[in-house]
């Protein structure tokens, strides 16, 4: 019936958005609906049937590896290449579209990526330079406030700065912008905001890349913020005096929209189908990913939130196993059933690789990490601290920055007086304040106080040193492969020396990290995917260290758990998937629970959790926790509650003899729930003793008359009871 290879797997909603006529399309559907694969396949399709070369097609992911998968599959399908296709990210498209037109917006043709740390430090020393108070004015909130306001496109001069905060803040940015600007430095949102002004204000760029796009594909576009989709308007010539015959196709998700704190905004599904004519919505329906009793579950919980565009769901594949519900005792109990259920999933054939941990927060994986280390389960964090954001590293990365971009202050900072050569927090002053007043990059006005001796003596000759250095080094491995470059400029600076005299696993780590960034530049294929020809190796090199997002690490061969932020997981499968810390306060977090916003956001999120699992979600939760240095007693997330409860299964362990386990900590192990309701308390439970006032009940042990109560006393702290004394009430 339907020969084509295209279409053959794909069932008739995925077909007819497939196989439809150049036009602007939405496809709007659930969760392991086939988004994804429509997207792939649709490209597959331009290229075969409608004759388009790779050429004139703009694919846009939320990560690189989805960037590079994608691209994987389409040349899968259609047995070819596809090299020229534009397909990334659109920090990688931004950063590609500026590099091409460089002199057009006004950047130097080697300027670099400021990282999230960097941009932070040297707004800290903004602010510092403005002689403001750094705790009145914290640099992360003035970080905050100035990605906030390229996110949305605005410059200093469009606040308007009525009250004193915004003023400052104002302010700040104004000055952070001009070092940046000096320095030919580039922050994450400055990528997207240059590139929009790019295309806004040049008319022939703009109309050149509109002659060359005539498909523009988004995937996950429930997440794009105001700079992203004004980027898509205006490539797409939509409502521009010369339309062309571009087609713009979007797919998502409204109820997977989880970057809303960090500027994403849904409503741009809405604003789409306002700006673009004709444009063709398919529903998708049927979900192929996850058993019934998944599905089911998660339909339930996001059918509590408002204002949805409204899906239908369903699954031909089977009911499956019900959801697994785990309380633990506290985090480490919670960690130690995980480790335990892994191995067990191991024993049974299973991979490893084929499990996820889902966490709200980061400060979470560090306990589990434990337990699996313990348990000796491999296991990898994926987006957690990236290799190229290691202090080593970064020191490496600073040098090689220096190499490529005098004008680099960022990097010079990090690496002027790194190692030691004498060069303190004073004669780094004067040479900032000498680059401020003659607006200079710090290279250029270190050179010239130098030179006219306002740094003489011992200063003077220690900058003078360092400046030689690098220029020795360039010149010493201009020549040189990109490995062999590293190599030498880790060694010659003596950074590499530094950290071998260094003692402790630490520091031999750091060694390991450096020689390991040699082999990175020694494996860097130039001719990967998103990087240009008209790129310097190094350059390409720097430009991947800066955004690459730490997917990368995932990728290696040994089949590992993979841990990761329930953010992170967004678009990912796993036939096993855990959702740890599913407890009021943690998830949803407690910033969100005053405001129903930020409420519905985190329910979308506990949708997006629920739906990577294929066969098997197991939730857990801890009735205490410490976290961020604190120990809170917790409830269970209401997000369990919304769920159908003949859908979960509640997991008791067997009673067990109580013996004092280290991996539980502080805890006694091994009572048994039911015999702890069988004393009529319940954990986190709230009761007042007539002597220590009120507490709550966090743990329990033995039975009959011997059974002793664990109480929280809000003033007198943790005692042990025993319950036929203890005359506790409840309140
Ligand atoms: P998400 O919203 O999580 O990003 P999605 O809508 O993008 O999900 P995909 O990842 O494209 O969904 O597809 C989910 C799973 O279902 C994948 O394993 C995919 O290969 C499979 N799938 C999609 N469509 C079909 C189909 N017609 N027949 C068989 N399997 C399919
Ligand atoms: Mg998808």
């Amino acid at each position: 019936m339907h020969e084509h290879p295209l279409l053959a797997p794909l069932n008739d909603k995925q077909r007819e958005a497939v196989g439809a006529d150049e036009r602007h399309m939405l496809v709007l559907a659930g969760a392991g609906s086939g988004k994804t694969r429509v997207l792939v396949h649709r490209i597959a399709w331009l290229i075969q049937e409608r004759g388009l070369s790779p050429h004139s097609i703009m694919a846009v992911t939320f990560t690189n590896k989805a960037a590079a998968e994608m691209r994987g599959r389409v040349e899968q399908l259609l047995g070819s290449s596809v090299r020229a296709m534009w397909m990334g990210t659109f920090h990688g498209l931004a950063h590609r579209l500026l590099r091409a037109h460089y002199m057009d917006v006004g950047l130097p043709q080697n300027f670099q990526i400021l990282d999230s740390d960097d941009q932070q430090r040297l707004i800290k020393r903004t602010i510092k330079s403005l002689n403001l108070d750094e705790k009145r004015w914290p640099p992360k909130q003035a970080q905050w406030f100035i990605n906030a306001k390229k996110d949305e496109g605005l410059r200093p001069h469009h606040l308007d700065g009525y009250d004193i905060n915004e003023r400052t803040f104002k302010e700040i940015y104004d000055a952070y912008q001009v070092a940046c600007d000096r320095a030919g430095l580039v922050d994450f949102a400055e990528l997207l905001l240059r590139a929009q002004e790019l295309l806004r204000e040049n008319r022939h760029v703009r109309e050149h890349y509109q002659r060359r796009f005539r498909h523009i594909l988004v995937d996950e576009f429930q997440d794009t913020n105001t700079i992203q989709y004004a980027w898509i308007k205006l490539l797409s010539g939509v409502g521009q005096e010369t339309e062309h015959n571009n087609y713009v196709t979007i797919v998502g998700d409204d109820d997977q929209s989880i970057y809303g704190w960090r500027g994403a905004k849904v409503e741009n599904i809405h604003q789409f189908l306002r700006d673009f004519p004709n444009v063709l919505t398919i529903r998708l329906e049927q979900n192929y990913r996850s058993t019934n009793n998944i599905l089911t579950a998660a339909n339930e919980v996001i059918a509590n939130n408002d204002g949805r565009l409204g899906k239908e769901l369903w699954t031909e594949g089977a009911s499956g196993e019900p959801i697994d519900l785990y309380a633990a005792f506290n985090e480490m109990d919670e960690a130690r059933y995980i480790a335990g259920r892994i191995e067990q999933w191991n024993e049974h054939g299973n991979a490893l690789q084929d499990v996820a941990i889902l966490y709200r927060s980061n400060a979470q994986s560090r306990v589990l990490e434990e337990a699996l280390l313990h348990a000796r389960i491999p296991y990898r964090i994926y987006g957690g601290l990236r290799f190229f954001d290691r202090q080593e590293v970064k020191d490496a990365l600073g040098y090689l920055r220096l190499l490529a971009s005098r004008n680099d202050d960022a990097a010079l900072e990090r690496v002027i007086n790194t190692p030691t050569r004498g060069i303190g927090d004073r004669t780094l002053d004067i040479i900032r304040s000498g680059a401020r007043e003659r607006g200079l990059p710090m290279w250029e006005a270190a050179k010239q106080l130098v030179h006219e001796k306002v740094l003489s003596g011992r200063a003077g000759n220690a900058v003078k040193a360092f400046l030689d250095l690098i220029d020795q080094l360039e010149d010493e491995t201009a020549d040189y492969p990109l490995g062999r470059q590293a190599d030498t400029v880790i060694k010659s600076s003596g950074l590499m020396a530094m950290y071998e005299s260094e003692k402790g696993e630490k520091a031999e780590t750091r060694v390991e990290n450096l020689k390991e960034l040699v082999n990175a530049c020694d494996n860097f294929n130039t001719l990967d995917d998103v990087i240009e020809d008209d790129m310097t190796p190094l350059n390409a090199f720097l430009a991947h260290a800066a955004l690459e997002s730490g997917e990368e690490q995932a990728d290696a061969h040994q089949d590992a758990v993979q841990l990761m932020t329930l953010h992170s997981a967004k678009g990912l499968e796993f036939p096993l998937v855990f959702m740890v810390g599913v407890e009021e306060g943690l998830f949803p977090s407690q910033m969100s629970l005053g405001e129903s916003g930020r409420l519905e956001e985190e329910r979308r999120l506990c949708y997006v959790g629920m739906t990577r699992a294929m066969q098997k979600l197991v939730i857990t939760y801890a009735e205490q926790r410490r976290i961020y240095g604190q120990e809170r007693i917790n409830r269970i997330s209401r997000f369990v509650g919304e769920m159908p409860p003949e859908m979960l299964n509640h997991v008791r362990l067997q009673a067990t003899t109580k013996h004092h386990s280290p991996a539980l900590g502080r805890f006694h192990s091994g009572a048994s729930h039911q015999a702890f309701e069988e004393t009529g308390y319940s954990l986190g439970q709230r009761v007042r003793h007539t002597k220590f006032g009120e507490g709550t009940v966090l743990n329990y042990e033995g039975t009959g008359p011997q059974s002793r109560i664990q109480i929280n006393f809000d003033d007198v702290g943790s005692k042990w009871l025993v319950v036929a004394y203890a005359r506790l009430e409840r309140c």
